[in-house]
């Protein structure tokens, strides 16, 4: 389903599922199995120009736009989510406010050694008591001493943050106003006071980096404030929303991934005589499959086209990536039943799948959250 791409669109799918076809996919299981970081395949990405593919020439970027920055995720994700997570996070949430909110210095500064693909970004919004209630409970706080702010918290879950050349941090810069008193202060790799807590231990998405980071007493210059003072919620929101184009495609990465697994399968598994995909059973899991995952590309192409063309598209995607995300489950379910004891072995790459895509209903807003934004987007219509 690509009739509304672009012959540059459709170029960069196909350079990006090349690659990824050559460089990661034979290094999907073992990543898996061993949880280690794969810093070499990020290097080959970066002088690939993938890691900067959607932001201007000027920051050392690739020039492209946000449907091909979708594609992009998709096909890395459809042969390792681990290195699909890690390739949308460092887009969207490492790169995007630096380039949505940085100064013409800062995006200098900070996005273009990460557009150019020296380095892996971070970002990091969530705490222990503040996942999806961001605006009530953001405690990590920031004071401005001299010529420096001093940053004091703990923040959870950041990708990447334990190789990151630079972290954005949301803190409080103001407690007494709640979420208007919320900024976004670039933190970089060896600031004093910035320690980076042990890698967890995940279900899937082995091999991507997710950490704890300290800031005690952390200090960096005044000038590392992005934006404006007091913005850190709304900068965060909009980071969010583009972010949810990105996750919505690593989801459909992985369901074609799953559906494409069971396809083969079916046609090569015998049965009582025959292949299962003669079983009507078999047929009509593929064919639902197919059909979700066909409207999840759609919803997710048209989310990204609204953002390419300057057209809100909050609503869009946040309904890409639950709808997605959800689908995408749902193919990973289907593969792994038509795999029967199969589908349930390491051996066999669909459970992999399954537990990598269970995050992707999770981050980036889980898909309780996006109801509640979907349904009050919806009901404040006029
Ligand atoms: C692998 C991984 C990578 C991540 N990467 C990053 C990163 O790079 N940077 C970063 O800042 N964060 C990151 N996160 C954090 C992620 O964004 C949060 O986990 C997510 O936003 C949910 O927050 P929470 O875990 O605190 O869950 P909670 O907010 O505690 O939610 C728990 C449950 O309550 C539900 N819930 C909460 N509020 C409501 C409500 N009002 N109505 C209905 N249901 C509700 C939720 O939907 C969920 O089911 C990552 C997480 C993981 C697992």
């Amino acid at each position: 389903m690509d009739f509304q791409l672009s012959e540059e669109q459709r170029a960069i799918r196909e350079l990006v599922r090349d690659f990824a076809e050559k460089e990661i996919a034979p290094r999907a299981a073992e990543i898996d199995k061993t949880d280690e970081f794969p810093a070499d395949v990020f290097s080959k990405m970066g002088a690939q120009g993938l890691l900067g593919l959607p932001y201007p020439e000027e920051y050392g970027g690739g020039g492209a736009d946000v449907t091909s920055q979708a594609l992009a995720v998709e096909e890395v994700s459809r042969v390792s989510g681990s290195v699909g997570l890690t390739y949308a996070a460092h887009l969207s949430l490492a790169c995007g406010p630096l380039f949505m909110f940085g100064t013409e210095e800062q995006k200098k500064k900070w996005l273009a050694p990460l557009a150019k693909g020296e380095d892996l970004g971070a970002l990091a919004l969530t705490e222990t008591k503040s996942g999806s209630d961001l605006a009530g409970s953001v405690a990590t706080t920031a004071m401005l001493k001299g010529d420096e702010w001093i940053l004091n918290g703990t923040k959870m879950y950041v990708t990447s943050g334990a190789v990151a050349r630079s972290i954005t941090v949301l803190c409080a810069t103001d407690k007494a106003k709640g979420h208007r008193g919320l900024s976004m202060i670039v933190v970089p790799r060896g600031a004093p006071g910035l320690t980076i807590g042990k890698v967890e231990e995940k279900m899937g998405l082995h091999g991507s980096l997710t950490t704890q980071i300290f800031l005690e007493d952390c200090r960096v210059p005044k000038e590392n404030l992005l934006g404006g003072e007091g913005e850190g919620f709304k900068q965060a929101m909009m980071t969010l929303d583009s972010g949810r184009i990105g996750i919505g495609a690593m989801a459909l990465g992985l369901g074609r991934a799953a559906l494409e697994a069971s396809i083969k399968y079916a046609q090569e598994r015998q049965a009582f005589g025959k292949p299962i995909a003669d079983f009507q059973a078999i047929q009509w899991m593929i064919a639902d499959c197919s059909v979700e995952l066909e409207a999840a590309r759609l919803l997710v192409l048209q989310a990204a086209y609204l953002k390419d063309t300057q057209q809100s598209f909050s609503q869009q995607a946040a309904m890409a990536k639950l709808f997605a995300s959800e689908a995408a489950d749902r193919a990973c379910w289907k593969a792994i039943q038509i795999h029967g004891g199969a589908g349930y072995l390491r051996d066999f790459p669909v459970e992999r799948f399954y537990r990598d895509n269970r995050l992707t209903m999770i981050g980036e807003g889980t898909s309780e959250i996006l109801r509640m934004v979907i349904a009050r987007n919806i009901l404040r219509a006029p």
